[in-house]
């Protein structure tokens, strides 16, 4: 019985330990129901809650998906830069475009169109001859007044 090192066969009514995804670890269960001489409910002596019986090597494909989900950040990420872009967009409404090039001198809040990056504002004139651009894909820095 290898596999029940612990708490022995388990019976129902009797110890058991057992996968909780309320308590998210492995903790001491009361056997209430069995299929095949193994148990089939469970109940949490944590949290009380009654659910399938479960080990922790059951639950590993699902543990790694929750632990992947930070790659959701960057998405929100572009989210508030699109979000943040057409709040500047309705800020210079009614500007004139200004096609985007490396020799053209540009100002603060300047609306540029740039061929890959489409409509931009500028958002920070660098000393080095560098803006900070916001894109609804992001922020950009670029070159300018190189002429
Ligand atoms: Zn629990």
């Amino acid at each position: 019985m290898a596999e029940f090192p612990l708490y022995g066969p388990p019976k129902v009514g009797g110890d058991i330990l057992a996968y909780c995804s309320k308590c998210q670890g492995e903790f001491s269960h009361v056997v209430v129901s069995m299929i095949d001489k193994k148990p089939a409910r469970v109940q949490c002596k944590m949290c009380k809650g009654n659910h399938n019986f479960k080990r922790i090597g059951d639950t590993k494909t699902r543990s790694i998906s929750r632990t992947s989900s930070p790659s959701a950040a960057p998405r929100k990420q572009t989210l508030l830069v699109q979000d943040y872009w057409q709040q500047l967009m309705d800020l210079q409404k009614g500007k004139p475009l200004k096609p985007y090039s490396p020799k053209q001198a540009y100002l603060k809040q300047d609306v540029i169109n740039h061929n890959t990056f489409g409509v931009g504002i500028v958002e920070e004139v660098r000393i080095d001859k560098k803006i900070v651009v916001i894109f609804k894909a992001g922020e950009k820095v670029l070159v300018h007044s190189l002429g």
